[in-house]
C-alpha cells in the first residue's frame, strides 16, 4: 500500500476556526517554490521502482514535514504562535511509510530568544500531536508494529523526535515524560553543548558528561532510542561506547568527503556502526556537498551514501534526508544563529574554515520529502542495486535498530 495512500482533505487545525480562534498565515501548501526534479529512469526501471515503492516498508529517518509561511517576514510570528500545520496532502505524494518528525527544534521561541525551553517543546508537541488526533492519515507511531500498519493500511506512521535533550536540564525525569506524550528519539545535543555533552559547534571537546552517561542509561531503559547527529565527535564516540542499545546518528554525511563540522569523521561512523547502529544521510542545504559536487544536488547526497556504505557496510546506512516544503535556505537565512549555520560551515579539523561550496536556492531532487522519496529510490534503481539492499536501506535497517532501542 506504500504508493496508494488513504488521505481524505484533512488540513491541520480544521477542527477550530481560523481567525477566531489562530492567526491564519499564508502557507506553502506543500507545492514546491523550486523546479522539481525527477531523476530519468528507463521504463523498465520505472516499473522496478513503482514495484518497490509499493511492496518495502520505507522510512525516512528525518524530516521536517510541516507547512511553512510563503513570506518569510511571516516566519517568526508564525513559530512564535506554535501552530505548526503538518503537511498531509503534501505527504500523500511521497512514498514514505513513516518519517521522523522534528517538530519546531531549534526554532522554538514561544517564550525565549534561546529556544530548546521545556514548557515550549512541550506546547509545540502538545499542539502538534492535538492536531494528529483528529485525522485519520498520520499514525502517532509509538513501536515498530506501527510502522507496518502504516504500509499496510496506505497511512504514514510520524515518529516523534528531538534533535537536542537541552529541554530536560539536568532532570532524568523528563526523559520518562517526554516518552509518555510520544517522543521516540531524543537527540543528546543540539549543535550547541548541553548538560548531556559537547555539542559539534564548540572549539573545545570534552564528550559525553557525567549526567549525559546517566541520561544515556534512562533512554536505554526507557526504550527512547538515541540520535547523536548535532554532537561532537566525541560525544558521538563516547555515546556509542556507553548506550547498551544502538544508537542513530539520523542525518550526517561524511566529513571525509566535505571537511565540515556538520558531518561525522570515520571515526565516529564507525563507533555507531560497530554498536549496531545506524547512520542516515542528510540532505538540508549546504549540508553534503563533495569535492565532485561542489553544487549540493542529489548526485552529492548520494556521493556521500555511497562512502558510508563502504566505509562500514550496507547494514549501518539509511536515509535522514532533514527536508521540508517550504524555503529552507530561506528559513537557514532567518535563523542562522539559531541553527548554527555558521559554525556547522566551519572546518572540521583544525582549520576554521571551511570548504567553499557553490550557493544553491534548493537541493535539486532531494528539496522536499516528496521528492525526496522517489528520487531515492531512482537513484538506487538506476545504479543497479539490489533489492535485497535497498530494502536495508530505505527502512530496514532502521527497524532493526529500532528493534533493540525502543525495547
Ligand atoms: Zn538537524
Amino acid at each position: 500500500m506504500g504508493t496508494k495512500k488513504r488521505y481524505s482533505g484533512y488540513r491541520s487545525f480544521d477542527y477550530l476556526q481560523a481567525t477566531r480562534d489562530f492567526r491564519e498565515f499564508e502557507l506553502i501548501e506543500g507545492q514546491s517554490p523550486f523546479e522539481p526534479y525527477l531523476l530519468p529512469v528507463t521504463e523498465q526501471q520505472q516499473a522496478r521502482v513503482d514495484e518497490l515503492a509499493e511492496r518495502l516498508l520505507m522510512i525516512s529517518l528525518h524530516e521536517h514535514p510541516h507547512l511553512f509561511p510563503a513570506d518569510l517576514a511571516d516566519m517568526a510570528t508564525y513559530d512564535k504562535q506554535a501552530r505548526i500545520a503538518t503537511a498531509y496532502e503534501a505527504l500523500a505524494g511521497s512514498c514514505w511509510d513513516c518519517v521522523f518528525d522534528n517538530f519546531q527544534n531549534g526554532t522554538n521561541f514561544i517564550t525565549s530568544k534561546g529556544g530548546w525551553k521545556w514548557s515550549d517543546v512541550i506546547y509545540d508537541m502538545g499542539m502538534r500531536l492535538c492536531d494528529l488526533a483528529h485525522q485519520d492519515f498520520l499514525i502517532k507511531c509509538e513501536t515498530v508494529d506501527d510502522m507496518h500498519r502504516a504500509h499496510r493500511e496506505g497511512r504514514i506512521a510520524l515518529v516523534a523526535a528531538q534533535e537536542g535533550a537541552m529541554m530536560i536540564e539536568n532532570e532524568l525525569d523528563r526523559i520518562e515524560i517526554l516518552y509518555g506524550i510520544g517522543l521516540r528519539v531524543l537527540g543528546i545535543t543540539y549543535s550547541e553543548s548541553n548538560a548531556l555533552g559537547t555539542g559539534l559547534k564548540e572549539d573545545g571537546d570534552g564528550g559525553l558528561t557525567a549526567f549525559g552517561r546517566k541520561a544515556v542509561a534512562r533512554m536505554n531503559e526507557v526504550g527512547m532510542a538515541i540520535d547523536c547527529a548535532h554532537c561532537s565527535d566525541q560525544t558521538i564516540i563516547d555515546t556509542a561506547a556507553v548506550s547498551a542499545k544502538p544508537i542513530f546518528l539520523t542525518h550526517t554525511g561524511a566529513r571525509a568527503l566535505w571537511d565540515i563540522r556538520r558531518l561525522a569523521p570515520d571515526e565516529a561512523i564507525r563507533a555507531v556502526a560497530d554498536k549496531g547502529g545506524v547512520i542516515g544521510i542528510e540532505a538540508a542545504p549546504h549540508t553534503t556537498v563533495t569535492e565532485r559536487h561542489r553544487r549540493h544536488n542529489l548526485e552529492s547526497f548520494m556521493e556521500h551514501f555511497e562512502y558510508v556504505r563502504d566505509l562500514v557496510g550496507i547494514d549501518h546506512v539509511a536515509f535522514g534526508p532533514d527536508t521540508l516544503y517550504g524555503d529552507h535556505v530561506g528559513l537557514h537565512h532567518v535563523y542562522a544563529a539559531a541553527l548554527s549555520i555558521d559554525a556547522s560551515h566551519e572546518g572540521g579539523g583544525s582549520a576554521k574554515a571551511g570548504p567553499v561550496h557553490e550557493p544553491v536556492e534548493y537541493v535539486q531532487g532531494v528539496e522536499n520529502p516528496t521528492e525526496s522519496s522517489w528520487n531515492i529510490l531512482r537513484w538506487l534503481v538506476s545504479h543497479d542495486v539490489s533489492d535485497a539492499d535497498i530494502e536495508k536501506v530505505v527502512g530496514g535497517n532502521i527497524v532493526r535498530v529500532l528493534g533493540e532501542a525502543w525495547q
